[in-house]
C-alpha cells in the first residue's frame, strides 16, 4: 500500500506530490490531537507518512504534536534532557525504554509524534 507512504512522482517542498498534499490536508483539517490519533494507527506497522521533515534543531516544545503526548512521556524526555527533534530522533528504541518511567506506551507516542513530523527513531545497530 503506497497511499501516503510513498511520494508519487516528482516531489519537492515547493511542489508537493499528491500524497504529500493529502497528508498536509489531513494535518490541517484534523487538528493536532486527531491527526496524532491517525498517525498512531498509521504508524502501527511502522509506516511513515509522507510529510516534509521539520528541521532537526526544532525544539520539541515548538512541535504541535509534542503537546499531545502524555505528561509522563514528556517528563521522561525532559529528565533525560531530550529537548529537540534531532536529540530524540538519534535515540534507539532500547535507549528510550531505559529512561525513567518510559514504557511501551510512551514509545508508541514518541514514534507517532516523530512520524507526524517526518522523522523516526534510529534503527538498532
Ligand atoms: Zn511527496
Amino acid at each position: 500500500m503506497s497511499f501516503l507512504t510513498e511520494h508519487k512522482g516528482e516531489c519537492s517542498p515547493m511542489r508537493q506530490c499528491p500524497n504529500c498534499k493529502s497528508a498536509s490536508f489531513l494535518r490541517t483539517n484534523l487538528g493536532d490531537t486527531k491527526f496524532m490519533e491517525f498517525i498512531r494507527l498509521f504508524n502501527e506497522e511502522g509506516a511513515i507518512l509522507t510529510v516534509e521533515p521539520i528541521p532537526l534543531e526544532t525544539k520539541l516544545d515548538d512541535v504541535p504534536e509534542f503537546r499531545t503526548l502524555t505528561v509522563r512521556t514528556v517528563n521522561s524526555l525532559k529528565t533525560d534532557n531530550i529537548t529537540t527533534v534531532g536529540e530524540l530522533a538519534e535515540k534507539y528504541e532500547s535507549e528510550l525504554l531505559r529512561l525513567t518511567n518510559f514504557g511501551r506506551k510512551s514509545l508508541t507516542e514518541v514514534k507517532a509524534m516523530l512520524a507526524a513530523v517526518g522523522h523516526q527513531l534510529s534503527k538498532a545497530p
